[in-house]
């Protein structure tokens, strides 16, 4: 199965290689995907690129460099004082959303008490939205702390919520490592950026 997870990667390297400028940098931050029902393993990228420990410094962080492009392009979803909200681009589940302060700091213990309420505040606002926009059957939330407890990028603070169904597992990951995403990410977005000031 190492292999079959090896030919989706270079599937998608090579999809991914074909839409050069569509794609905002080495992060693969943003990008207009091209399809229905692909089956995408985005998430190994950061591995065929260099791995996460390339991440160390705001100037090459995706979370303090996002903010500075377009929502469109850094698929943010909303911008707050503190803190923003972004999709991952590394979904478990369409409408998988990060809160992220805007200070490029490590740990939940380094966050001030204003970008404490805001990222709180703002969790529970993706929560609402969530449920308007896809009526999601339960969440995961949760902040994975340092690369040993699981961080993708352990650099900068981010809150996942993601959105759970009955039946959202499949087999993909569990026999190739690969999730099947049935929303485009640029499509999930506008939906959820259309919503926000709405709902309450
Ligand atoms: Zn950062």
């Amino acid at each position: 199965m190492g292999s079959a997870g090896e030919e989706h990667a270079a599937a998608a390297a090579s999809s991914m290689s074909q839409h050069d400028d569509d794609i905002t940098d080495r992060h693969g931050l943003a990008g207009v995907p091209d399809g229905f029902q692909r089956l995408w393993t985005p998430y190994r990228m950061a591995y065929i690129q260099g791995g996460q420990g390339q991440v160390k410094d705001p100037e090459t962080c995706p979370f303090c460099q996002g903010p500075h492009r377009s929502d469109e392009e850094s698929l943010i979803v909303h911008r707050g004082t503190t803190a923003f909200v972004v999709l991952n681009l590394y979904p478990y589940n369409p409408g998988h959303l990060l809160v992220c302060p805007y200070r490029h700091v490590p740990n939940y213990t380094d966050v001030t008490p204003d970008e404490t309420a805001e990222v709180a505040e703002l969790s529970q606002q993706a929560m609402r939205v969530l449920t308007h926009v896809s009526q999601p059957a339960g969440f995961n939330l949760g902040m994975n702390q340092g690369a040993a407890g699981g961080a993708g990028i352990a650099a900068h603070l981010h809150q996942h919520i993601v959105p759970r169904w009955g039946g959202d597992g499949n087999f993909f990951p569990i026999i190739a490592q690969t999730k099947a995403i049935p929303a485009t990410l640029s499509d999930v977005r506008q939906q959820l950026a259309d919503a926000w000031n709405s709902v309450s």
